[in-house]
């Protein structure tokens, strides 16, 4: 069995791979992957040890029957690439790819910093 870790990482979409040792398979920088330009944004509100996570966001939507808005809750589960390594809590930037697993079909790209973006308030 050999060992072939490849230590130069990708730019995938305009995003730079973190020089970190990596050996995902399933990490659009590291790995075999490649990713498409359909990005969904969320907070991670679950890990699981074998490198998966879930998101959710939130979307308000109006009924015009009651002149009200709903709030509906969309929830994903995404790839956590092993040089990422997403927290519970952290907003996140997830790009569709090929089938990882039954469930998985994102990956996650990037951290999204609370500080330099404030889009909702
Ligand atoms: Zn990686």
């Amino acid at each position: 069995m050999t060992t072939t870790t490849k230590m130069i990482p990708r730019t995938v979409l305009g995003i730079p791979g973190l020089q970190q040792p990596c050996t995902d398979r399933k990490c659009p920088f590291h790995g075999e992957i490649t990713v498409k330009k359909e990005l969904f944004r969320g907070k991670v509100v679950k890990r699981d040890i074998n490198r998966s996570a879930t998101i959710e966001w939130f979307s308000s939507h109006q009924v015009p029957k009651y002149e009200r808005v709903e709030l509906r809750r969309s929830r994903m589960r995404v790839h956590n690439p092993s040089c990422l390594n997403a927290q519970i809590g952290e907003e996140v930037l997830v790009a569709k790819t090929k089938p990882l697993s039954k469930t998985k079909h994102h990956v996650i790209i990037q951290k999204i910093q609370k500080n330099s973006l404030q889009v909702n308030s």
